[in-house]
């Protein structure tokens, strides 16, 4: 068994459509031990949060009633510590030992796969916790009818409470977990960085706080300041291969479609504000989106120069921070862009 980790609480944890329901039901677990939902079941593919609401879960009772004897444990350590009690003639000690929890968090119950002496155990101890109305909560990657080599009685155990499932969180989700990874360690990160980051890095928060930590760490390294053009160069390598997706014409098209006027507008000469302003906010999506260079953008918009790109970059800039109508039409696109 091991600690829990302090960081993991509800407090820490984001919530979106992704996750709500399983945040909902660890807390109604925390705050009605044994009696809310018995087993929880916590079920989603690996990186999306099943572990930290689990010791959201063990923290939150403990900050209530430190006297609870809480556990938590991984599948893998549950097997091997019963294996080495097996060998050493102590398994009455390790029987004892978690029939005898208040509450036992088990992660992971995947690893059970074909260790049928494993299961035999875990299958009486579960039983044992469940009749004392003890909680017992398990995390799983796969339904437990699709765990291959899992005892039939052990699946439908398993599946007897309640299983919730945490889906990928989308990407605003994704933004506000970042924004709250970096408070943490007192990071002011701007709405934008976070979009930016969360947009390129679509699969699974762990490698959303992985990419994190790194441009934190250049920053830090290098003195430097995070902005949207400092993360690109941190992320170059993760990142690249994304922006090719977004290219300058699938721009083009969507904000001539959002602003009412025709793609060869934004390449024209015309100097119309209803023509041009468009113009400049494709021109910061270019930017933004792709890894295109600003003379390459200027050629794009009808061959122009590239200190045209660079100062309708800065205008939409200074727009963003002023205008909410600017700001709110670049988010939109933004988001439009990135799905
Ligand atoms: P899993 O156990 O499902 O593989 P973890 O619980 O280990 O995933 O989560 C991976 C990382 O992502 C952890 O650092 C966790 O804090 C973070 N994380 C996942 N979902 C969220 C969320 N909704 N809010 C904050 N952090 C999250
Ligand atoms: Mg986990």
């Amino acid at each position: 068994p091991s600690f829990l980790n302090k960081m993991y609480t509800f407090d820490n944890f984001v919530e979106g459509k992704s996750n709500e329901l399983a945040k909902a039901a660890s807390s109604q677990v925390s705050e009605n031990m044994g009696r809310a939902y018995n087993p929880l079941l916590i079920y989603g593919s690996s990186g999306l949060g099943k572990t930290h609401l689990m010791h959201a879960i063990g923290n939150a009772i403990l900050a209530k009633k430190p006297s609870v004897n809480i556990v938590y444990v991984h599948s893998e350590k549950f097997v091997q510590d019963m294996v080495k009690a097996l060998q050493q003639n102590t398994i009455n000690v390790f029987k004892e030992y978690y029939r005898n929890l208040d509450v036992l968090l088990i992660d992971d119950i995947q690893f059970f796969a074909s260790k049928e002496r494993s299961q035999e155990e875990f299958f009486h101890t579960f039983n044992t916790l469940l009749e004392k109305k003890h909680q017992v909560v398990l995390t799983s990657d796969k339904y437990p009818k699709e765990i291959a080599n899992l005892a039939e009685r052990l699946k439908s155990r398993f599946s007897s409470g309640l299983p919730v499932t945490i889906e990928p969180p989308d990407m605003e989700t994704r933004a506000a977990i970042l924004m709250k990874k970096a408070a943490i360690v007192n990071v002011d990160l701007h709405q934008d960085v976070a979009l930016f980051i969360a947009k390129r890095i679509p699969s699974n928060v762990r490698d959303l706080e992985g990419a994190l930590r790194r441009v934190i760490a250049n920053a830090q390294f290098t003195g430097r300041e995070i902005t949207i053009d400092f993360t690109k160069e941190a992320l170059h390598d993760l990142i690249s291969m994304r922006d090719k997706l977004v290219d300058i014409n699938n721009i083009q098209k969507t904000v001539a479609e959002y602003y009412k006027i025709r793609i060869a507008d934004l390449s024209s000469k015309s100097r119309r504000q209803a023509i041009t302003r468009p113009r400049q906010v494709a021109m910061s999506l270019a930017r933004e989106l792709t890894s295109l260079s600003y003379p390459d953008i200027g050629d794009a918009f009808g061959g122009r120069d590239h200190t045209t790109v660079i100062s309708a970059c800065n205008r939409v800039k200074e727009l963003k921070e002023s205008d909410v109508k600017v700001s709110e039409d670049y988010f939109n696109l933004l988001r439009t862009l990135s799905h």
